[in-house]
């Protein structure tokens, strides 16, 4: 593709990906790593993103739902999957036949994969989800010894086999939060009862990517790391990707398509939300909440463009914003590049700085990134 010619791109450093992998498996030496590919890899890519994670030691790949785990296996990528987000009716058996470890929250989900099992003619690798204070998916203390319990004898039907326990955390990303103490003990029971009952996990895990980076004891046999893969920092508090010892992958840049003069007092963009102060410069950036730069930005999103970075002037429209160049305004063309957002490296914004600008966290801002943005892979 030429990038000049192109409205808006996302730019994706596999190598960046594979550097993430590694400098995350040395965090958790003792673990193997899951490299998180749901959502399209962050937006980044489920195909490129999960190759280039298993040349850098990723031993499993892990995705919300079961079609996102059936896309890797039909582009032909082996090793071990897990997918844990199911409902009723899903493509269990597609999933035993192809070989990918599907998590069980509850009874009903255990009778699917065991039905699905028999379709196969082959047991359903099932991992236990345990609910230690999340409050969300997994199955709940009280009803554990039912499900356990169901699973060990699933287990010598020979319908199942029990590869994993596991769990997620609430608040990972607050260091010091009284949960996480609480989670990792409920954990432990929870495990310790499985085991009592006869199941022998082969990956036991609860870590995500804050608590790999944060929380060592939580690495258990597997640590399952998403936003890290792709080098953006779950939350400012941990630290700058830099500081955490990762590197951004993507860089999205646009094309600025006009650049104008307009006289002072001049309204901008919908809702006239910015009026020019002075006779000045602006640049239309040609993407917009379509493309999942989001709304919430109006006015505040930074972009780098001209040598210098300049806010987002007005609202963020479906398809083009503005930036108000005031006495850059000479220095710029169209066909220039702007970049919204990357490494920082050389003084471009970055995911964080859009979260803090849209009020979000930098996984929103790097995963809705939209389908129509072009993703250009580096060193592929
Ligand atoms: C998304 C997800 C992860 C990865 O979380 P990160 O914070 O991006 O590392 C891990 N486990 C589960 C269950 C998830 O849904």
């Amino acid at each position: 593709m030429n990038e000049t010619a192109t409205r808006v791109y996302a730019e994706i450093d596999l190598d960046a990906v594979r550097a993430n992998v590694r400098a995350l498996r040395e965090r958790a030496p003792r673990a193997a790593l899951m490299a998180v590919v749901k959502a399209d890899a962050y937006g980044h890519g489920a195909v490129p993103c999960a190759r280039a994670a298993q040349e850098a030691g990723a031993t499993w790949l892990g995705t919300a739902t079961p079609q996102e785990a059936l896309a890797l296996r039909a582009a032909g990528i082996g090793g071990r999957i897990m997918c844990w987000l199911w409902t009723p009716g899903g493509p269990w058996q597609e999933a035993v036949e192809a070989d990918i470890d599907v998590s069980v929250s509850g009874m009903w989900a255990l009778e699917e994969a065991r039905a699905a099992a028999r379709a196969a003619g082959r047991p359903a690798r099932i991992q236990l989800k345990a609910d230690t204070g999340l409050g969300r998916n997994g199955c709940q203390p009280a009803d554990w010894a039912e499900l356990v319990g169901a699973a060990v004898a699933a287990q010598a039907e020979g319908t199942v086999r029990v590869t994993g326990v596991w769990s997620h955390f609430a608040c990972a990303d607050e260091p010091g939060h009284p949960s996480v103490p609480l989670q990792l003990a409920a954990f432990r029971d929870m495990l310790a009862y499985a085991e009592k009952e006869g199941v022998e996990p082969e990956v036991r895990h609860i870590a995500n990517s804050p608590a790999t980076l944060t929380l060592p004891e939580s690495h258990f046999d597997l640590v399952r790391c998403g936003l890290a893969v792709y080098g953006v920092s779950p939350a400012p508090e941990l630290g700058t990707p830099e500081q955490l010892g990762l590197r951004p992958a993507m860089a999205l840049k646009a094309t600025v398509a006009l650049v104008k003069t307009v006289p002072a007092g001049h309204g901008v963009s919908y809702g006239h939300h910015h009026v020019t102060d002075s006779e000045t410069v602006l640049a239309l950036i040609p993407a917009g909440y379509a493309d999942g730069i989001p709304r919430h930005a109006s006015g505040r999103g930074p972009v780098l463009v001209g040598g210098g970075v300049h806010r987002v002037a007005g609202r963020v429209a479906m398809d083009q914003f503005v930036v108000d160049l005031g006495s850059d305004g000479g220095r710029v063309r169209a066909g220039d590049e702007a970049v919204l957002f990357g490494s920082g490296a050389h003084g471009e914004p970055t995911a964080e700085d859009w979260a803090q600008a849209a009020h979000t966290i930098a996984y929103e801002i790097v995963t809705r990134i939209g389908a129509r943005v072009p993703r250009v892979y580096r060193n592929a």
